[in-house]
């Protein structure tokens, strides 16, 4: 399938960040090394699509015609805007989706806007997906007597239509010495004419172990297509990511030192890690009895949930609906984050996670 613009060229390579240019038309583009690897997807998790969707909502209601699509373009321009500055690569995609709907497509325009409208519930949807993989993949303090292998395909087999996901890749000549990209040899050039090409080869050879610095890189068009490279790569790395003992959110675990908070800000400008390193009766999940039982039950409701037994045998028994297990795991995250934040104290929170799971 052709590539057209705007798309992005992602090299990866061996540190924990993505390399990635930026190719906003054929005569303009940025690059930028996006790091570390899992932030991306953790991030994208945590957007909040509401307003974005309540502006797309009034598009809807309006009957598209010759006159007022420039009203429409325009409701589309102002959501994604709403989310500059908010992502690492979202907004790049989604604004390209866009232009490509509107400038590159053979779409009517009622074609054009109905599309919009469905791609941006499929993005919002998509978050239950992603945090979902993060959690079952990736979360060590969940599903804790299986490898990581065991759970990817255990993901795989509940999201079969994951697997059929397909990455276009090319080859470039990149700067990237020792396994790693060097960015102090990229140039920036205003105009092709301009640039010494033989001069620019000799400087990205001088330290490359190959004749031809010739790489793999992925041609990006989609946020969807990004999300997956970069999920793929967490898997690959075994890029684990933990739950934050104060505020409850994921984050991902950059290297092999041992962290129990993340770096959002938790309030009056402090992050997690400053506040909880202060409060010494935040325990990591290790250490505290109570975390300890919470985990073994949200364990048993989880392979109840996942049907982790039909994994080893064909029982079935005592299933739970997406439904019902989401439900439960709303409520049981509540009860964590109410005791990470001292408002009920540990004997409460086991009493009421007890009562909830008798369905
Ligand atoms: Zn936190």
């Amino acid at each position: 399938m052709e590539i057209t613009y705007p798309f992005a060229k992602v090299f990866t390579d061996n540190t924990n960040k993505l390399n990635v240019f930026f190719l906003h038309d054929t005569q303009h583009t940025t690059f930028e090394q996006i790091g570390d690897i899992g932030n991306g997807i953790v991030d994208f998790c945590e957007l909040d699509f509401t307003k974005v969707l309540d502006k797309i909502k009034s598009s809807s209601t309006i009957t598209v015609s010759e006159q007022n699509f420039e009203n429409i373009k325009k409701i589309f321009w102002n959501a994604v805007d709403l989310l500059k500055d908010k992502h690492s690569y979202v907004h790049f995609f989604l604004n390209s989706e866009i232009l490509r709907t509107f400038y590159a497509s053979q779409k009517t325009k009622v074609e054009m806007v109905d599309y919009l409208i469905f791609l941006f519930h499929y993005y919002a949807n998509l978050q239950k997906t992603y945090s979902d993989a993060l959690e079952m993949s990736l979360n060590k303090e969940v599903l804790t007597e299986y490898t990581l292998a065991e759970r990817y395909m255990m993901f795989c087999n509940l999201t079969p239509t994951f697997t059929h996901h397909m990455l276009r890749s090319m080859y470039g000549i990149a700067p990237i010495s020792y396994g790693k990209f060097d960015t102090s040899k990229l140039i920036a050039f205003d105009d092709p004419k301009d640039v010494d090409t033989r001069k620019v080869l000799q400087n990205i050879h001088r330290d490359s172990n190959y004749e031809v610095s010739m790489w793999q890189y992925f041609a990006i068009q989609s946020l969807e297509e990004m999300l997956y490279l970069e999920f793929m790569e967490m898997i690959k790395r075994g890029i684990l990511v933990k739950r934050c003992a104060l505020c409850d959110k994921l984050f991902v675990l950059a290297d092999k030192r041992k962290r129990d908070y993340c770096d959002r800000i938790y309030k009056n400008n402090r992050t997690c890690k400053q506040v909880g390193a202060k409060m010494k009766f935040n325990k990591s999940v290790g250490e505290d009895k109570f975390l300890q039982e919470f985990q073994r039950i949200y364990n048993r409701m989880y392979s109840r949930y996942y049907r982790i037994d039909a994994w080893d045998s064909e029982c079935e028994t005592n299933k739970l609906s997406e439904k019902e297990f989401r439900e439960w795991s709303a409520l049981a995250s509540k009860l964590r984050l109410d005791y990470k934040a001292g408002s009920i104290n540990g004997d409460e929170m086991i009493d009421a996670l007890s009562k909830s799971t008798e369905y």
